[in-house]
């Protein structure tokens, strides 16, 4: 007995539209049907500023390195290499400390 498996492809065309909403917490850029408090659970996460990266990495990522050109044409690749996942620990060694 043979099966016939009639499958319908049906395209579909989904406009999200503009972020045009921002919170007034966080001022995070929202769509317009986004609920409140999806972003910063309306104030109760103050995330802290984001400090200045390390040279020689500032001057990567904002173009003043010689290499900047090159590092953010291939950071995309640099991240997928250096990619791992999280990971614990429950002892925290000095690298000056004896360890017997
Ligand atoms: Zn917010």
């Amino acid at each position: 007995m043979s099966q016939i498996l009639n499958i319908t492809l049906i395209t579909l065309k989904v406009t999200i539209g503009a972020m045009v909403k921002e919170c007034p917490h966080c001022h995070a850029l929202k769509f317009k049907n986004e609920p409140a408090g999806i972003c910063c659970a309306s104030g109760k996460v103050q995330l802290p500023v984001i400090e200045t990266s390390p040279e020689p990495m500032n001057g990567l990522l904002i173009d003043t390195d010689p290499d900047s050109n090159l590092f953010l044409k291939s950071i995309h690749t640099f991240n997928l290499c250096f990619q791992m996942t999280s990971f614990g620990a429950t002892q925290i060694v000095n690298n000056n400390a004896t360890n017997g």
